[in-house]
């Protein structure tokens, strides 16, 4: 058995093998060590009496998928191999193959599927102009591709993989150097890693390095033509893109690799522009905590107060909408119109929401089926979704928006199939095939036969006991069965001396013995026959069902992507009811107008929250500079502008009393100092690099939001910077957009007399007698004061610093003058655009230019190689 271990553990070099020991898996040797250490199991030995034991550990079959679910978990890969033939002797060796593999971004351990959330299997592939991106949820057969280009594409496919937070990633070899910093430490049970690299990595996911060759797009068409069954990728838009045919036939060709399966549910893959939505980065994402909340989840973040769906199809779309908003507009529009009549008509939408709550998860179901994961009571939950289809198809196409009416129109009942599975499957089939009762009766009279021999042998037994009770005169003699001995006469010690002589002995027990008689012996062969042919048969008949459902895998994902999406349209509805959200405007010019606008998260948890205009537009109020004192509301503000414009490019009803919204490209943000000092880099780096890559890519059709840019450096440095930043958004003609920025710097309200496109806002407070109250409202004009210290003061900072502080303050306003006794900045603010003079000495500088002079004087077509040299 040792040398069949190895010889398969060796085709699976890099993953743990679960050996399938009868009613256990074993881990050997270092698989054990590992399994022992992570998992918290006993680790034993085999041969422990040897001079060589053998290190092992198991866990029993019937609780693997827990255990499995928890090792993929942090990173690693299992081999899940099964004994695949009958044990009959004692002597031989059964067979045994690896039947899956089972890697992060593979995985469908039940207990490992959050439902709400897809698991995207990546690929990522790059050459000098392109980089494609691949991204399939296993667990649905939900697939797209896309590839990106322009000057930094691997970036931006990094960026986009980041949004979908996938669990595995798949790279050619040769990108590894670029990639590898970037991805978590394999935990290779091979070789163990050592010494962790500082700071965590920007993904959690897996990355697994594959040969190039996996991703030539030559066997990648051929492949994927084969698999979805077309003569040409013409149809998916892939056509001339070999780039991201070789990233999608690779996702593909290593699941059917890990699950040796032919993953009949990926029915199709879908080439996504990312030109047609709105761009939102990490960070972003992060910051306006559109998926998670400060506390990491999604409870206190926009999608948990938007995310009201019933299903989990449908929970996972809205995700994906608010991870990828719409920049159509025929889109969007056709969005809010469904949102609209839902959100009219309060009774259809309960009634669709109530239709939705009997409604399981139709696409996980159906990826479970193709893999042959699926149990009875999976097809039974299958079947009862399905049963609520015509009655949706009705409600929906008696609706008057385009959009509910179009899903109507689509939403295939699949009648056929629901009496498919109403007439083989039993009503409440139990999980696993094996415990029978899988199948209907009056299904299969070759079935039914079956079950009646085995009732009619369990009446025999009773028979049998009935009659050799009279016959012996024993009145306790018992007929019995069990899985070791089979059926037996049972006789209690006080009895032995009426038993008769045509008894055979079996087994001594503690107070009496077994028996058995040739009759006994009959039945139970019959019974045993009987027992093993339903099984048979029922397992025939379900897989049966099984090939028939997948066959009609597409209809049915179809149909789930139609649930999906009423779902989410129906719970936007109805937290805008609750909430009294109202539907945007959006157009294609360039006013952006907020009328009484709120954040969604904050207004859930503050007891009055304050509602706020905004008001701009590219020419007289491009950039608005927000002060007033900490505390009073400016990043919320900022926030709340940035989440209504993303909610309105989602489709869904805002919380304002009116929003007219321009159809904006992309919404930055740089908020806060960041929790990106773990990655090791110092706060004001870090600032400036978001800083940076904001300049560098936002267009005149951006959101910018900044909030305290320049904060962390000195007050004179960053005041400058603060300046020249606003300067250039306001100025740049590639690079100008709409720009909120919240700062302390009281100076630059001063831009507002020199720039036409700047504009001053600001939180109201008031005073009362030295106290104040933030009133949380936007009013035009600038802070006069800071209030710093009396925050200090709330935040129970000691009396005497306090007044310590007023009196430096006091110093300073009168003298104008600052701590150390240099004249105040606002007075010495540079005239615009004027060559500044050098404040400080420069930290890098231009390296020798005179070097790059005499470069650039060369005449390259007359050098001599020797010159060159
Ligand atoms: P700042 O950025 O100016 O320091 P914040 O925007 O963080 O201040 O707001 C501070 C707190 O004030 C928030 O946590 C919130 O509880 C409250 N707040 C902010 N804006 C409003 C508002 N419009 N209505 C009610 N409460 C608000």
């Amino acid at each position: 058995m040792m040398r069949q271990y190895f010889a398969i553990k060796a085709k699976y070099p890099g993953t743990l093998l679960f050996f399938r020991l009868g009613d256990f898996y074993e881990m050997f040797f270092e698989d054990a060590h590992i399994a022992s250490r992570e998992l918290d199991l006993t680790l034993t030995a085999r041969h422990k009496d040897t001079a060589q034991p053998v290190p092992m550990c198991g866990v029993p079959y019937h609780a693997a998928a827990g255990y499995i679910a928890r090792l993929v978990e942090r990173g690693y890969r299992v081999a899940i191999c099964e004994q695949t033939e009958e044990a009959t002797g004692k002597t031989k060796l059964v067979e045994r193959a690896v039947v899956r593999v089972v890697t992060p971004g593979t995985s469908l351990e039940e207990t490992l599927l959050t439902g709400a959330e897809n698991r995207f299997l990546a690929a990522l592939s790059s050459n000098a102009e392109a980089t494609a991106v691949a991204l399939l949820d296993v667990t649905t057969g939900e697939f797209s591709v896309t590839e990106l280009r322009g000057e930094a594409h691997l970036e931006a496919a990094l960026n986009l993989l980041e949004r979908f937070d996938p669990r595995e990633v798949l790279a050619p070899q040769t990108l590894a150097p670029l990639l590898s910093a970037a991805f978590p430490q394999p935990p290779s049970p091979d070789a163990p890693a050592e010494g962790k690299p500082s700071g965590p990595p920007r993904f959690t996911a897996a990355l697994t390095l594959t040969e190039q060759l996996s991703f030539a797009p030559d066997a990648g068409e051929a492949l994927l033509r084969e698999h979805f069954g077309v003569r040409s990728l013409a149809g998916f838009g892939l056509e001339g893109r070999p780039l991201a045919i070789g990233a999608a036939a690779a996702v593909l060709r290593y699941l059917r690799e890990t699950q040796m399966s032919d993953a009949r549910h990926v029915t199709g893959v879908t080439w996504f522009e990312t030109t047609t939505t709105l761009e939102l980065d990490l960070l972003t994402l992060k910051n306006l905590e559109v998926i998670t909340g400060a506390s990491g989840s999604k409870r206190d973040a926009l999608l948990g107060v938007l995310d009201d769906t019933i299903t989990n199809m449908g929970a996972r779309l809205l995700r994906q909408w608010l991870l990828r908003p719409s920049l159509e507009l025929p889109i969007i529009e056709a969005r809010l119109d469904a949102v609209d009549e839902l959100h009219r008509k309060p009774i259809e939408r309960d009634g669709f929401r109530q239709l939705l709550r009997d409604i399981q998860d139709i696409e996980r179901l159906v990826g479970r089926l193709s893999l042959n994961l699926a149990t009875p009571r999976d097809v039974a939950a299958l079947r009862t979704s399905c049963a609520h289809l015509p009655a949706l198809r009705e409600r929906l196409l008696a609706c008057t928006s385009s959009l509910l009416l179009t899903l109507g129109e689509s939403l295939d009942p699949c009648a056929d199939l629901h009496q498919r599975m109403a007439e083989t499957l039993s009503d409440a089939p139990p999980v696993k095939l094996d415990e029978g009762g899988v199948i209907r009766p009056g299904f299969s009279a070759e079935l039914d036969e079956l079950r009646h021999l085995r009732h009619d042998a369990s009446g025999a037994m009773a028979a049998i006991e009935q009659r050799e009770r009279e016959r012996t005169g024993i009145g306790s003699l018992k007929v019995r069965f069990n899985q070791v001995f089979g059926y037996y006469i049972e006789v209690t010690k006080a009895n032995l001396k009426y038993v008769p002589a045509d008894y055979e002995r079996k087994q001594t027990i503690a107070n009496g013995e077994r028996y058995t008689t040739p009759e006994l012996k009959q039945l139970e062969a019959r019974l045993r026959d009987a027992e093993v042919r339903l099984l048979a048969l029922e397992t025939q008949l379900f897989q049966e069902l099984r090939a028939f459902l997948v066959a009609h895998a597409p209809r049915l994902q179809t149909a789930a992507r139609i649930v999906a999406v009423l779902d989410v349209l129906a719970a936007l509805a109805e937290v805008a009811a609750r909430r009294r959200y109202v539907r945007p405007e959006l157009h294609a010019g360039d006013e952006l107008v907020i009328e009484d606008g709120r954040h969604p998260v904050v207004e859930a948890n503050v007891e009055r929250f304050v509602p706020n205009d905004v008001r701009m537009n590219n020419s007289t109020d491009r950039l608005l500079i927000i002060t007033g004192p900490n505390m009073g509301g400016k990043s919320v503000f900022l926030r709340q502008t940035g989440l209504i414009v993303l909610m309105a490019h989602a489709g869904a009803f805002v919380p304002a009393r009116r929003a007219s919204i321009p159809l904006v490209d992309r919404i930055f943000t740089r908020i806060g100092a960041s929790d990106n000092v773990a990655r090791g880099r110092s706060t004001f780096m870090v600032e400036m690099t978001e800083t940076a890559c904001i300049l560098n890519t936002a267009t005149p059709r951006s959101l910018v939001l900044l909030d305290e840019v320049g904060r962390g450096t000195s007050t004179f440095d960053g005041l400058s910077l603060a300046w020249a930043v606003c300067e250039y958004l306001h100025d740049d003609p590639h690079h100008a957009a709409k720009t909120l920025f919240a700062t302390h710097y009281h100076e630059l309200v001063e831009l507002a007399q020199v720039l036409p496109g700047v504009c001053n806002v600001q939180l109201a407070v008031s005073e009362q007698n030295g106290d104040i109250v933030f009133l949380h409202r936007v009013i035009p004009g600038s802070a006069s004061k800071s209030y710093g210290i009396e925050v200090g003061r709330l935040a129970g900072l000691p009396a005497s610093v306090i007044a310590r502080a007023r009196e430096i303050l006091a110093n300073l306003e009168a003298n104008e003058l600052d701590v150390l006794g240099k004249p105040k900045l606002a007075r010495h603010l540079p005239a615009r655009r004027g060559r500044a003079q050098r404040a400080q000495p420069t930290l890098f500088e231009a390296v020798n230019e005179s070097v790059i002079e005499e470069l650039r004087a060369l005449d390259l077509n007359s050098l001599t190689p020797d010159l060159a040299l």
